[in-house]
């Protein structure tokens, strides 16, 4: 009976999650996503670092990335599907910045099945100090902001490596990417409505993460560590 008991236990805690972070640029996702990722050992696949790793290639498709990028646009449907379906795995993994749009998710849709949209919110005058405040490690993509600085100004505490602001993060072009995203990405909570849990991201990354914790355990899907 104990024997069958624990084999249960483990079935529950062996869950299969596949999630999407939705919410405007700036609002953490990133931050918590990475969070989630090692609280439940998930996959954290972030479009946007894809795409920054591209432009780092210096290619011709990687130069044509970083044009769209330093104007807040967002590139085309076609191409980030194919870097996509390059990197998504099967199961277990937590999706930053896709789908962006209602295209994306119809993509997605062939792709792979979603089990939760977490809707992580902020308000706008929080949004746009962070960004402006938002410097991230060259080397291991740490960042660092008004409230978490470095101990030594412009390098990074954790490897040494060199603090930069990335280039999207100007004022001008923080504008267009949250106009970007309410003309383009906002429709989305009404596309997953079923799958949405909305998520207040107006407080410190430890206490958001904790209330997405606490969202996600009532739905069965327990931390592991
Ligand atoms: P943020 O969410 O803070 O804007 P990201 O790192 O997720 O930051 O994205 C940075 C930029 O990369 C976006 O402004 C956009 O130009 C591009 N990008 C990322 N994901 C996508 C996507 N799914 N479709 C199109 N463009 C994307
Ligand atoms: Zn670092």
């Amino acid at each position: 009976m104990d024997g069958k008991k624990n084999i249960l236990t483990k079935k529950v805690v062996i869950i299969l999650v596949k999630f999407i972070i939705l919410g405007p640029p700036g609002t953490g996702k990133g931050t918590l996503a990475d969070g989630l990722s090692k609280r439940l050992r998930l996959k954290h696949i972030s479009t946007g670092d894809l795409l920054r790793t591209e432009v780092k290639n210096a290619s011709s498709l990687g130069k044509k990335i970083e044009n769209v990028l330093s104007k807040g646009e967002l590139v085309s449907d076609n191409l980030i599907k194919d870097l996509l379906k390059k990197n998504l795995p099967i199961n277990d993994f937590i999706l930053d910045g896709y789908p962006r749009t209602l295209e994306q998710a119809t993509d997605l849709e062939k792709i792979n099945e979603i089990d939760y949209v977490i809707n992580l919110q902020s308000i706008s005058e929080i949004i746009i100090k962070r960004l402006s405040a938002r410097r991230i490690c060259l080397n291991c993509k740490s960042v660092y902001g008004s409230n978490i600085l470095p101990i030594v100004r412009g390098v990074c505490d954790k490897c040494g490596g060199s603090l930069i602001r990335r280039a999207d993060d100007s004022p001008k072009t923080i504008e267009n990417r949250l106009i970007t995203y309410k003309k383009q990405t906002e429709p989305l909570i009404n596309y997953y409505k079923e799958k949405i849990i909305n998520i207040d991201g107006n407080n410190t990354p430890e206490i958001v993460l904790g209330i997405t914790l606490k969202e996600l355990n009532d739905r069965g899907i327990e931390a592991r560590a």
